[in-house]
């Protein structure tokens, strides 16, 4: 961690689909321990932001340094293992599982081979298995899904099952987690459930990145704001700086 604490910096970071410039020379700077909002209109670039971040694309130009490392060219796999988790805009759960099973597939890494197998095919477990069930029952526990364990995940509604997903990407205990549209497609009161995690896992210490359009949370939770637009970096600040700048307030509103 740098002296001011920085964990994480995307310099000039430029994502090309042929054309198109989803992604535009956009700088960002994220602070240990803050949850850092993304936001912008649809198409702004927030997900191939997170896509790059995250190693599913190698960016067309720019770097990612975490903690003083170059990661740019880094593999989604050697990503996660540096501590950087995130979770997807559409949900990538396995329906057929139970709750308890799809985050226990969070700690995959931790497995020998068959062990995964075991888990799902098997009542019988051994003490090493109970182990990772007892770290996945404290997992749901933090985003309060404890008593659904063991209903299939399908059963489960929409908002849910995303923190079925926060909790499985829990489970690489990571030092950043990007969470991509959280509570897309959740209620009013799973988005207050879902804030409420999430100010729970920051409380802990935990750095997030949150790509989000519903407002309230946004403004609720973030301690530094991000706004895209077509690719480029409109302005950046507090929640209150954000929520009155005039160029956001045109963005947003088509003005
Ligand atoms: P947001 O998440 O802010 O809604 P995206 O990052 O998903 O926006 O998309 C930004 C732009 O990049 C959009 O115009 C989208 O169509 C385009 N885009 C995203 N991914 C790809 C891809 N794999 N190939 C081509 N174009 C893409
Ligand atoms: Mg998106």
């Amino acid at each position: 961690e740098a002296k001011d604490g920085t964990i994480l910096e995307l310099g000039k970071i430029r994502m090309q689909f042929g054309g198109l410039k989803a992604v535009d020379d956009v700088d960002i700077e994220i602070k240990g321990g803050t949850v850092h909002g993304i936001i912008g209109p649809n198409g702004s670039g927030k997900s191939t932001m997170v896509n790059v971040l995250s190693g599913v694309y190698m960016p067309t130009g720019g770097s990612i340094v975490w903690q003083g490392k170059n990661i740019t060219k880094f593999a989604p796999h050697q990503i996660a293992k540096h501590g950087i988790t995130r979770t997807f805009q559409n949900l990538q759960l396995f329906n057929e599982l139970t709750v308890i099973q799809n985050v226990l597939i969070g700690f995959h890494r931790h497995f020998r081979s068959g062990f995964l197998a075991n888990l799902v095919h098997t009542a019988k477990v051994s003490r090493e298995e109970k182990e990772f069930y007892n770290k996945a029952y404290d997992l749901l526990r933090i985003v309060g899904l404890e008593d659904r364990a063991h209903e299939t995940a399908a059963d489960l509604s929409y908002g849910e099952q995303r923190l079925v997903e926060v909790a499985r990407g829990l489970a690489l205990q990571p030092s950043l987690l990007i969470l991509d549209e959280p509570a897309a497609g959740a209620s009013n009161v799973e988005i207050d459930k879902i804030n409420d995690v999430i100010r729970r896992l920051k409380k802990s210490g935990l750095s997030i990145i949150l790509v989000e359009h519903h407002m309230e949370i946004v403004m609720n939770i973030c301690d530094t704001i991000t706004v895209l637009d077509f690719g480029k970096k409109l302005c950046e600040g507090t929640p209150e700086f954000i929520q009155n700048h005039p160029k956001v307030i045109e963005a947003y509103l088509g003005g």
